[in-house]
């Protein structure tokens, strides 16, 4: 994807505080962090969100699940965390990347959504 932010970050064409990479994913830090600890795990292959994912998919969002605790802790969150995957336009995703947020810091990060 030529124009893709999160393809860019993930060949290393933009900068990026990049806390981990292997062949297929990619984690740096949030440019406008929400909480203490926020970190972005990405696919390194173009996957335009969760809401369009295919079988095919599966073991990369797996990866991405799995490494997700190991970051959080190394990165300032040992005592848990919430990973938020904002998916489609109802979702609110704003980069057409698949990205999952790691949230997380020393104190709780509150209620999970407000209710309407
Ligand atoms: P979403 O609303 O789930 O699509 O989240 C997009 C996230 O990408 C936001 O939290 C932004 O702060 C973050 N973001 C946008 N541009 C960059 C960038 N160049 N480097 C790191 N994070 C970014
Ligand atoms: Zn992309």
């Amino acid at each position: 994807m030529e124009n893709c932010l999160f393809c860019k970050i993930a060949r290393g064409h933009l900068p990026s505080r990049k806390v981990f990479e292997d062949d297929e994913i990619f984690a740096f830090h949030d440019i406008n962090p929400a909480r203490p600890v926020h970190l972005l795990v990405i696919p390194k292959r173009h996957i335009t969100s969760l809401a369009t994912v295919t079988d095919a998919d599966a073991p990369v969002l797996g990866k991405m699940l799995a490494i997700a605790g190991r970051l959080a802790s190394e990165q300032g969150s040992p005592d848990g965390f919430r990973l938020i995957i904002n998916s489609g336009r109802i979702g609110h995703q704003e980069v057409q990347h698949l990205h999952a947020h790691i949230v997380g810091g020393p104190d709780p990060v509150g209620p999970m959504l407000k209710r309407v």
